[in-house]
């Protein structure tokens, strides 16, 4: 009957000339907006038809997501305008100082509505259908009018599969008439939810790192465009009124004052809209700009006004739900909230339009003449591991970052990060140089600056996020400007003279794009080997974890030296050979010490009682990293499943029912017997004090004495806490994200690749002690500080003396603990190289 009833409107809406006529959602899906979660394929479907239908429309597709759903953003704009935004967009880019050139007199403001970023705040994609239709609509005189001066660009969707997980599910449960009480299950989503995409990372927080195909997608429009003003729709708690700019405080101070006074002229505009119907709204509060990941401050620091748009609702919401004052929230409440603060957004802009032009030009005229902050020039040492510069290089380019070499090498001096103080160094013409003095300077400075400036230390997320830490690299910020000469150029692995038939092949561990060579040998079936001791061969030292591939045990595999050089040139591998065996320092390849790898069987425990974000950090690691196989094994059945089939068992971070005492002895029997245990962060408290496993948290006697005492002081001092100080009072105790400098022994096989100091980045506050019967290969010692970021000073005194990372020998087996998770958002680049020595080398 639907399907009849579509087409029979299809048929309706062709004019005698073949064009289209335009449709409101309503006339086209069959039914009025937040009647019901429309799937992402019939929006997609409105969205073409408004394409089809409206010469000054224009839908493009950018992208494709895991789960095969397209991304789109249509353009709308005057006829007038929609002739020429070729121009318009160039113009722009010019204004930028991306573009040589000057742009034409003409001032068109440039605005972009993002819908949907977290699938489950559901009403956004209905909105975003509502708000095309308005401003598409000839006979809305005051799109028509707004259009003159401004050009919109709508995505309506940018997490199509988490949107559809929500719509699915409450399509699936949702009663024919809508239950208003949380109490029924149209009200609760089953894990992992639809906020995050397939791999269940949150995408507003991975515009910066790029490390899912729907950012990277985007990015690269987004950086086409440079809008004038970006709103990123969400949705929160369903009690809450609305939220819109201006943003709260912590704002980072790179930040414009016009950017700060637009956002309050656009709250006062969105704020009249709400005054006339009555409606509830808060600004300045909750939602900072400091962390650059956002769809807020990522254009916040590419020029734009960026803001955040919060309607309450979110997954619980449903199309209707009772609130807290007994009233009635309906899905056609949420969107028309939103469809009247994107307009209200349009309108204010329109109004401003030569202004908004001008101060554009103006952000950008100080990015290249005066940029902020008191570093002018970042240098990443040219001596790096090669990997790691291509691997940032390719990333910087992604964000139009510009970079390179200088003309000339120089004594000169700079903030050495890796001493945490400023040192004389000499720059060469083989150092990557990143000047401030370009267009993308404040979002340099945000990345990169060496200590955190925040305004107020109550942020909404991770304070410090230094790729120089991430990547770990030696690398200096410059008070003085240094100009790049030349592009880049790409480090390529010199195999000119790789021998025919070598008794072995010897290739470097030290970087991530090393565990994808390692995954790949394995995945042919070629035998491969790691040393665990420094060695000589051939005038050359390498490190331990070097993987050695000798042709013995390798005669069967076919066409062997053909298949291994082919993969390692396939990879940007140096290739090392070898006519002996016989080593000049250190241990022979025949040595117990170099020791075979076998090709490791993955689980991974999966589902509820694992945090998402990283049972999905895990999953994207070993199928986007590195592409190997493993098996996820969920929490309701995983006591029926012979653990004997696996030789490593991953135990994500989470919060576990699942391992009472006989789950427990199941485990603890499968390590005896030879098998690996690596447990995340608060997966730890499961196994801690418990019977067959090491781990204890850290309190001696004495500690526990004089930690009443202080609780006792602390507690006397927190009753005198001011009311209003309350949120402070929490943050003494937390750590919301910092980096901190832990020791290793890189001696040990989960410390191979490293150096003598690993970053990490911590997102809690669990303490371990160090391990009595086990390696405690990353330790913080003594007094603790971050190097880099925010934590609560009670925390940094709990800190000293604890274990980040260790190992115990348990029978045959062995228990890897990770305290921090290492792949947090999988943009802490050298934790991935932590991770995987303990899934590739640690047990062996
Ligand atoms: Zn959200």
């Amino acid at each position: 009957m639907q399907r009849l009833f579509t087409l029979f409107i299809v048929l309706c809406s062709v004019s005698a000339i073949g064009q289209t006529a335009l449709q409101s959602p309503a006339q086209f899906l069959g039914y009025e907006l937040g009647d019901r979660f429309t799937r992402h394929h019939r929006v997609l479907e409105y969205f073409k038809h408004v394409d089809e239908a409206m010469p000054n429309v224009k839908l493009t597709q950018y992208g494709v997501t895991y789960e095969h759903r397209p991304l789109v953003y249509a353009v709308i704009a005057s006829t007038e305008n929609f002739a020429k935004l070729e121009e318009i967009r160039q113009d722009n880019l010019k204004r930028a100082a991306v573009l040589e050139g000057s742009p034409s007199s003409s001032k068109v403001a440039i605005v972009w509505l993002s819908y949907n970023v977290h699938g489950n705040e559901a009403n956004s994609t209905e909105a975003s259908m509502a708000t095309l239709y308005e401003l598409a609509n000839p006979s809305s005189g005051r799109a028509q009018e707004w259009l003159k001066n401004t050009v919109v660009i709508i995505d309506p969707c940018i997490n199509p599969d988490g949107r559809d997980r929500y719509a699915n599910f409450y399509n699936q449960y949702g009663n024919a008439i809508p239950n208003p009480s949380g109490d029924a299950k149209e009200h609760r989503e089953p894990w992992p939810g639809g906020r995050t995409n397939h791999y269940m990372f949150d995408l507003n927080r991975d515009w910066a790192w790029e490390t899912q195909i729907e950012s990277r997608s985007r990015i690269q429009i987004y950086n086409q465009w440079l809008p004038h003003v970006h709103v990123d729709f969400h949705e929160q708690g369903y009690n809450n009124p609305y939220y819109f700019a201006p943003a709260a405080e912590p704002l980072h101070d790179v930040i414009s004052p016009w950017q700060r006074e637009f956002q309050v002229m656009i709250g006062k505009n969105n704020a009249k809209y709400f005054d006339q119907q009555g409606w509830l709204y808060f600004t300045k509060e909750v939602f900072d700009l400091y962390y650059p990941s956002y769809g807020d401050t990522y254009p916040t620091y590419s020029g734009a006004i960026g803001m955040t748009y919060e309607q309450a609702g979110g997954g619980f919401g449903g199309l209707q739900i009772t609130t807290r004052e007994g009233d009635p929230l309906t899905l056609k409440d949420r969107l028309t909230h939103h469809f009247t603060t994107g307009i209200s957004t349009v309108e204010i802009t329109a109004q401003h339009a030569a202004k908004v032009v001008d101060e554009f030009e103006k952000y950008s005229r100080d990015n290249i003449n005066n940029p902020s902050g008191p570093h002018k020039t970042y240098v990443i040492k040219g001596d790096n591991n090669a990997d790691k510069l291509n691997r940032i290089a390719a990333w910087l380019d992604t964000h139009s970052i510009r970079f390179g070499h200088a003309a000339t090498g120089k004594a000169t001096k700079g903030f050495d990060y890796q001493a945490q103080t400023t040192a004389n160094f000499n720059l060469t013409t083989e150092d990557i140089v990143i000047s401030t003095h370009q267009p993308k300077s404040r979002l340099i400075t945000n990345l990169f600056e060496p200590q955190s400036r925040l305004s107020d230390s109550a942020t909404y997320d991770i304070t410090a996020w230094n790729l120089m830490y991430a990547y770990d690299l030696k690398a200096y910020a410059l008070n003085e400007r240094v100009n790049v000469a030349k592009p880049y150029q790409q480090k390529k692995a010199d195999n000119a003279s790789v021998a025919a038939k070598p008794y072995a092949y010897v290739f470097r561990y030290e970087a991530i794009e090393d565990v994808s060579f390692l995954a790949s040998l394995h995945h042919n079936g070629i035998k491969v080997r790691a040393a665990s001791r420094t060695f000589t061969i051939g005038g050359q030292t390498f490190s331990p974890g070097t993987l050695i591939v000798t042709r013995r045990n390798n005669e069967s595999t076919p066409d062997f030296d053909n298949l291994i050089q082919k993969l390692a040139k396939e990879s940007n591998r140096k290739i090392y050979t070898t006519t002996t065996g016989f080593v000049e320092s250190g241990k022979d390849f025949g040595s117990g010490y170099v020791e075979f790898l076998k090709a490791p069987k993955v689980a991974v425990v999966f589902g509820e009682q694992t945090y998402s974000l990283n049972s999905g950090e895990i999953w994207h690691y070993f199928e986007q990293t590195l592409r190997y196989p493993i098996t996820q094994i969920g929490t309701d059945y995983f006591k029926s499943i012979d653990l004997k089939k696996y030789d490593v068992l991953i135990v994500p971070d989470g919060n576990y029912r699942l391992f009472d005492e006989a789950t427990l002895d199941q485990v603890s029997t499968w390590v005896s017997g030879g098998g690996r245990l690596i447990v995340v962060a608060n997966g730890l408290s499961s196994f801690a004090d418990k019977k067959g496993f090491a781990l204890k948290p850290y309190t001696t006697d004495a500690e526990k004495s004089d930690a009443e005492k202080k609780e006792k002081e602390l507690k006397e001092k927190n009753a005198l806490t001011r009311y209003e100080d309350a949120e402070r009072k929490y943050l003494s105790d937390a750590i919301s994200g910092a980096i901190y400098k832990v020791s290793v022994d890189k001696s040990h096989p989960l410390g191979y690749g490293l150096g003598n100091f690993y970053y990490t980045l911590k997102t809690n506050e669990l303490r371990y002690g160090f391990l009595e019967s086990g390696w405690n290969v990353g330790v913080m010692k003594g007094a603790t500080k971050p190097v880099q970021g925010f934590a609560g000073y009670q925390v940094n005194k709990k800190l000293s003396n604890s274990l980040v990372f260790g190992v115990e020998d348990k029978g045959a087996g062995k228990v890897v603990y990770l305290v921090d998770n290492p792949l947090f958002r999988c943009f802490w680049e050298n934790g991935k190289m932590l991770f995987s020595n303990a899934v590739f080398m640690v047990g062996h």
